[in-house]
């Protein structure tokens, strides 16, 4: 149903990209076209298209991203002044890659979400 994805790619190491992070569960990237000075994001190893996709047998690797977002976040010393975490699900979100994965943005103001 799904195609293989750049992030599949990524995680395989079958294309070289800025891999921050990495472990058992997730990987961590910077992104190719970030939107503030900090922005990474942070993908199960395990596929999983988007958070439709999230089940009884996976939750626990949802929370564990977020997990390693705020250790990343801790790492790269925007937690005091604060950053955002986007996720992204299927057309009216805008999803690009579909691969779940989370945004974690930060370095400047970010302004307000909703207008
Ligand atoms: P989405 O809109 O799906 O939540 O976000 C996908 C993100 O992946 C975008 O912010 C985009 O810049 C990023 N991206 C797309 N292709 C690549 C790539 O080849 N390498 C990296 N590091 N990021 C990518």
């Amino acid at each position: 149903m799904f195609k293989k994805t750049i992030f599949h790619k990524i995680i395989s190491g079958e294309i070289k990209s800025s891999i921050i992070y990495q472990d058992k569960y997730v990987t961590a990237i910077k992104d190719i076209n970030p939107q503030a000075p900090i922005h990474i994001l942070i993908i199960p190893n395990e596929y999983i298209p988007n958070s439709n996709y999230i089940n009884k047998n996976n939750r626990q690797l949802f929370g564990y991203m977020f997990y390693i977002a705020t250790k990343i976040a801790k790492k790269v010393h925007i937690d005091q002044d604060g950053y955002r975490i986007i996720l992204n699900c299927n057309k009216n979100a805008g999803q690009e890659i579909y691969y779940l994965h989370i945004h974690l943005l930060g370095g400047k103001n970010l302004g307000p979400l909703l207008k």
